[in-house]
């Protein structure tokens, strides 16, 4: 089969469509069709090369994918061909200590389809059975696609480890990229008040329609935890979600009110950060990471999307053959949500 992505690492020049083996599913092992796959800021790491990451070459990237299924190990469950799925791109050994306890995602050797596996930019993906779920009937190929990994990863992020309640002020930390917008949402469902701070003012239309309460600007002359102040009123912001990394995250801790949490789900922009740690007892404060989700919450996150609680966000969708040029829209400053690729 041909898949999309590299044979050696590097940069976008890398980029190529590829000749795999097709996959066959082992026991326990589903083999899906993809009629829909998304790319995520992680499939650019995965071409750069992840150190102590070993990658399969030559390589298919994408960890989101839906489509339908196409068969079934041995001693597999009776899922019938045919039936539309996505992925939980999300892996885990289902034995350590962590599994046992029903917290997967902090399994010892948590895994990401695409990265660790052979991704879903191709025709066909095997993955373990648990990892596939119904596609909700009110979700395209595309739409279910543009779902998992920005969803599971914001969910946790906010519900189980920033713990954000009714009432609480939240600020999103970006606008345009797929996380972001699956923040926010979820930040508005837990019934949050929500401020996106963006560099522009490009995309404060398409933020608002999506459920933001507030839009704020920032830059060197007025700093992100200024406007931040600003907005709260003097009050502080309770869970700043911050995906940015080194230019943000010391302007994030001070934005905090009393007893406050930053997220760090990312560091796009770089990974060394000082900041004056006298922040974090004085007000109480804390720094919390978080990465991908557990069967729990990805569950919770379908639930939502099935009663139209949640929706996907699609920047656009482009036909397969036009991969690499689907890929560069990362590059794009109009980019708003979720890079779609439809798979033949
Ligand atoms: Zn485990």
């Amino acid at each position: 089969m041909r898949g999309f992505g590299f044979r050696e690492h590097g940069g976008l020049d890398r980029l190529e469509f590829v000749d795999l083996p097709d996959p066959i599913p082992g026991p326990g092992e589903v083999r899906v069709a993809v009629r829909a796959a998304a790319f995520n800021r992680l499939d650019r790491f995965t071409l750069a090369g992840i150190p102590g990451v070993p990658v399969e070459r030559p390589h298919a990237l994408g960890s989101d994918g839906a489509g339908v299924v196409d068969s079934v190990g041995e001693g597999g469950p009776s899922l019938a061909a045919g039936t539309k799925v996505l992925l939980n791109p999300g892996l885990w050994d289902g034995t350590c200590e962590a599994c046992r306890a029903g917290r997967e995602a902090l399994c010892r050797n948590y895994r990401i389809v695409g990265e660790h596996t052979q991704g879903t930019a191709a025709p066909y993906v095997v993955v373990p059975s648990a990892s596939v779920h119904p596609l909700p009937e009110r979700l395209s190929f595309e739409d279910g696609a543009a779902v998992p990994l920005v969803f599971e990863t914001a969910w946790r992020a906010l519900v189980t480890v920033g713990e954000v309640a009714p009432g609480d002020r939240v600020a999103i930390v970006g606008a345009g990229g797929g996380v972001p917008t699956a923040a926010l949402q979820v930040a508005k469902l837990r019934g949050a008040t929500v401020v996106v701070a963006s560099r522009s003012t490009a995309k404060e239309a398409k933020v608002r329609a999506l459920g933001a309460d507030g839009f704020v600007t920032f830059d060197d002359e007025h700093p992100l935890d200024k406007v931040l102040w600003q907005w709260s009123e003097k009050r502080g912001i309770d869970v700043v979600f911050d995906s940015v990394g080194a230019p943000t995250l010391p302007r994030s801790v001070r934005a905090l009110a009393r007893a406050g949490r930053v997220v760090v789900v990312g560091a796009t922009a770089g990974p060394n950060v000082e900041f004056d740690v006298r922040t974090l007892f004085w007000r109480q404060a804390s720094i919390r990471g978080s990465t991908m989700a557990g069967a729990r919450e990805f569950e919770d996150v379908l639930a939502h999307l099935a009663a139209g609680r949640l929706a996907p966000v699609v920047d656009s969708v482009t036909p397969f053959e036009r991969a690499p040029e689907a890929f560069r829209r990362f590059d794009d400053p109009d980019l708003f949500g979720k890079i779609v690729l439809r798979v033949p």
